[in-house]
């Protein structure tokens, strides 16, 4: 069922439903279908259309005052599938180890272990339609005995939640869509533990409306949740689930990075077409105390032909090039003159961050159409994220090197010292993967949501998506985004039905 708040809000129902929530992108859709397939009512609160429309988007500008980041209201999409509607579709698992904590380098784990939202793995790999592509076969022979073994990252198609789920939910009896319904606020019970009601503002219309609910979902996106929660003062000054200040922090992405180059020997290394992944093993990220990371090697075509690849091969194979780079990684000089010389091709990498309090989300005084203040994202890149890119480079560069495949380049930041961040035209760039803002832990000392994502000292209000992760791992958010959704989904049905 769909209603248009901006229409008219004569029809809004006295309804009270089981469950409502907010925001209707790979979280807030999920968990609608979820509900509505455990025989809960739901109201689905969306702020934008069908579209995309400028009045909708301008809510998402901010200032973004940290590492360079995309603007704030370019890669988040405000409107019905969220920004399902140009992700990319790349939707691997994270690794068992980024559910543990890591003593060893200050990091809190998940409250729980990757086999509780492996329940939902294929549920979560149909939703998203997800397959391992057929070239999955590594051509380096890198099979974890060098602590480096090679990954296959499904990949959606890409699945556009708008697409995909519209009709169903337009057809539903279970669902009310309600489109250009921007939230603003939440009313409390007197002894100010239980939301009452969702304050929303319709897109083009001045006038306020309430939903009433059972239990309530955040699921605006990893930063927009934070931004939600701080702008409610209603309760404290602080904001709502803000008592002791870590609604905004520890705000994470993938920095995706070009670590260096890989100048190789054309007639060992066979041609391969597509991409290649490879991560480190469990027993080398705890012996060396990193983070973990997936480093990218794009297929051998795109070494050939162009003028870059032409230059750098020429600076490459020079013998100033050849001796720092036997220093950096400790081995003997490698032959660039033989058979039709050699490929080149930069190596990336996607690296998980060690949570850091003064990487986060705060509020400007600036208000939008809604009268919200703006986000205010301060993304920071730490010392340990560093260390652990120069890690990851010299694994490879060894690998390489032993084997007499070929030979790695460092990037020129990653050699300095102590290494730093370098511009974004030098291959450095946040994935748009918005994550921990609204971290889940057992205690609130720690976190901003329960286990099951319920809020700190609220009784029915719970937080959906990459917000709540307390550690990123490498792994692009979505595929994780789905699984707690359909988790979220069966606890809210049980306590509903119970
Ligand atoms: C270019 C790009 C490529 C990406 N590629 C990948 C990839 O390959 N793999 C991957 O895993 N991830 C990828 N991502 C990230 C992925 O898009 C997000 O992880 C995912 O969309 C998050 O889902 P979500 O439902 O939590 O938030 P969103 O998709 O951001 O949805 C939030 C929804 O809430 C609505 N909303 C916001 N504020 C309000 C309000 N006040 N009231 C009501 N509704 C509101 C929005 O309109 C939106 O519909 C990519 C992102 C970008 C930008």
């Amino acid at each position: 069922m769909i209603l248009d708040t901006d229409r008219d809000a004569s029809w809004l129902p006295e309804r009270i439903y089981d469950v409502c929530v907010c925001g209707a992108g790979p979280a807030g859709i999920t968990l609608a279908r979820r509900l509505a397939a455990r025989g809960c009512d739901v109201a689905l609160m969306e702020a934008g259309g069908f579209g995309p429309s400028a009045e909708s988007t301008d809510a998402y500008r901010g200032d973004s005052v940290g590492i360079p980041f995309l603007p704030l209201h370019v890669g988040r999409l405000r409107y019905f599938g969220g920004t399902s509607n140009h992700w990319t579709g790349h939707a691997p698992a994270l690794d068992a180890v980024d559910y543990r904590p890591r003593p060893d380098c200050d990091l809190d784990g998940w409250p729980f272990g990757r086999e509780e939202l492996d329940q939902y793995a294929d549920e979560a790999g149909a939703i998203l339609e997800s397959r391992v592509p057929e070239h999955a076969h590594d051509p380096l022979g890198f099979d974890g005995k060098d602590e480096l073994r090679a990954v296959a990252i499904p990949l959606s198609p890409p699945v556009r939640f708008s697409a995909k789920y519209r009709r169903e939910i337009e057809r539903s009896d279970r669902i009310w869509l309600h489109l250009h319904a921007n939230l603003v606020d939440f009313a409390f019970d007197p002894d100010r533990r239980g939301v009452t009601g969702a304050r929303f503002r319709p897109l083009r219309r001045k006038q306020e409306f309430v939903v009433r609910a059972r239990h309530y979902a955040l699921c605006l996106g990893g930063i927009e949740n934070a931004r939600l929660l701080l702008n409610c003062r209603a309760r404290s000054e602080s904001g709502l689930g803000n008592e002791t200040g870590l609604v905004g922090r520890f705000f994470c992405d993938h920095p995706h990075v070009r670590i260096g180059w890989l100048l190789y020997d054309r007639q060992r290394v066979p041609a391969f077409a597509g991409e290649r992944y490879y991560a480190p093993t469990e027993g080398f990220i705890a012996r060396e105390q990193v983070l973990n990371y997936c480093l990218r090697l794009p297929g051998t075509a795109m070494a050939s032909g162009d003028g870059l690849g032409a230059r750098l091969r020429e600076a490459a194979c020079s013998t100033e090039f050849i001796r720092a780079l036997a220093a950096a990684i400790g081995s003997a000089p490698f032959d660039c003159g033989n058979g039709a010389g050699p490929g080149l091709l930069p190596i990336e990498g996607v690296f998980e961050q060690a949570p850091n309090p003064d990487s986060r989300v705060t509020l400007t005084d600036a208000l939008d159409a809604f009268g919200l203040c703006r986000a205010r994202l301060d993304w920071r890149v730490g010392a340990l994220d560093l260390r652990t890119m120069r890690v990851a480079v010299t694994q490879i560069g060894r690998r390489f090197a032993a084997s007499d495949l070929g030979r790695v380049q460092m990037a020129p930041w990653l050699v300095a010292e102590p290494p730093y961040v370098p511009e974004r035209r030098e291959g450095f760039f946040g994935g748009s993967h918005h994550i921990g803002t609204t971290r889940m832990a057992d205690h609130p000392r720690a976190g901003v949501v329960d286990r099951d994502g319920r809020l700190f000292g609220a009784a029915n209000l719970y937080v959906g998506g990459s917000s709540v992760f307390p550690r990123s791992g490498w792994a692009n958010p979505t595929y994780t985004i789905v699984q707690l959704a359909l988790r979220l989904g069966d606890h809210l049905a049980a306590r509903v039905k119970g």
